[in-house]
């Protein structure tokens, strides 16, 4: 009996491996298409100073199957990594977003900045710093206005051609910023060392602000470590009045999350942006005041 049992676990475990494994195979298919053919997406979510004003956007990529559905990111992001579909897939969702961003400013009479995601795999490529330079050429976009978001893992590599090349784009002109702070290995030697301008708080802090007293210390250190550093601090996964008022009197430079903005398609969120231009149309708080 238990081996019987034991005989269909081990078939079973077959039969899910290769599931697994097809629908693998096919996202990776999907996503090879979607590149091919030009069909990934870019969405938008705005991220506001303390004022309330956008300052920048940040592109989020999406995959568009055959079937016309939209696929998040954790679904295809990690396989764009393991196949190294990711550095054409990076290019087009940077050329497709700058391209957008340049656009819209010409419409606006303060330019908004731009950030996009960059994997480690980008970075190790090599290329990325001469695909930024063609892409910001071909657009037009000022590279002052564009950052691009690393993850601490890439960084705390020191990997000397990952730091040749950092400094080969910040000398471009672009800024470059730590995503998801708080959830790697950053040390603070290495952050002294990388041009970064910028610091993103991860949402897992944000999001248990104001009460839990641990992440208040954390978002408070690191804050103040900013500081001391001369980076700016965004605040990412902002949902309620609560955690935008304390993060705003805590000196954050700079509101993104759900309860200011949720991710757009290129059509909704262009129209948000210039929104702003109209003197009349103050930002609305998605979320209704608990009373
Ligand atoms: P991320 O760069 O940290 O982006 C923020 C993610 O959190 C986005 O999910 C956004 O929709 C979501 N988010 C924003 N505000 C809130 C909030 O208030 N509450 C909650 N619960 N979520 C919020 P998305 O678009 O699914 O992207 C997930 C991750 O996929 C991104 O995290 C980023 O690491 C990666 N990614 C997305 N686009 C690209 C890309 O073009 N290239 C690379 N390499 N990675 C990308
Ligand atoms: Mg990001
Ligand atoms: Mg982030
Ligand atoms: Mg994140």
């Amino acid at each position: 009996q238990a081996k019987q049992a034991g005989k269909n676990t081990v078939r079973m475990f077959h039969a899910n491996m290769s599931e697994v494994l097809k629908t693998k195979v096919n996202l990776e298919n999907q996503l090879h298409d979607a590149i091919v053919n030009d069909r990934m997406e870019v969405h938008f979510q705005p991220r506001f100073n303390p004022q309330g004003q956008i300052c920048a956007v940040e592109a989020l990529a999406r995959m568009r199957n055959e079937e016309g559905d939209l696929i998040p990111p954790v679904e295809f992001i990690p396989i764009a990594e393991e196949t190294g579909l990711i550095v054409p897939m990076g290019e087009q969702v940077l050329r497709k977003a700058c391209q957008w961003m340049s656009l819209v400013n010409q419409q606006l009479s303060h330019a908004v900045g731009l950030s996009v995601n960059v994997s480690g795999i980008q970075l190790l490529d090599g290329k990325l710093c001469n695909t930024v330079a063609t892409v910001l050429e071909e657009t037009g976009l000022s590279p002052a206005l564009l950052e691009l978001e690393l993850t601490e893992t890439v960084l705390m590599q020191n990997h000397l051609a990952v730091q040749d090349d950092l400094m080969r784009l910040h000398a471009l002109g672009v800024n470059l910023s730590i995503d998801d702070f708080g959830t790697g290995y950053s040390s603070l030697a290495m952050l002294h060392k990388m041009p970064v301008q910028t610091i993103k708080l991860d949402r897992s802090f944000v999001s248990e602000l104001p009460n839990k007293p641990d992440s208040v210390i954390i978002s408070r250190t690191v804050l103040a470590m900013a500081r001391a550093l001369g980076l700016g601090v965004v605040a990412e996964g902002v949902e309620t009045e609560d955690q935008r008022d304390f993060l705003v009197e805590s000196g954050v430079a700079e509101l993104q999350g759900f309860g200011l903005a949720k991710p757009m398609n290129a059509q909704d969120a262009r129209q948000f942006v210039l929104a702003q231009e109209l003197p009349a149309t103050a930002l609305q708080w998605v979320t209704k005041p608990s009373a």
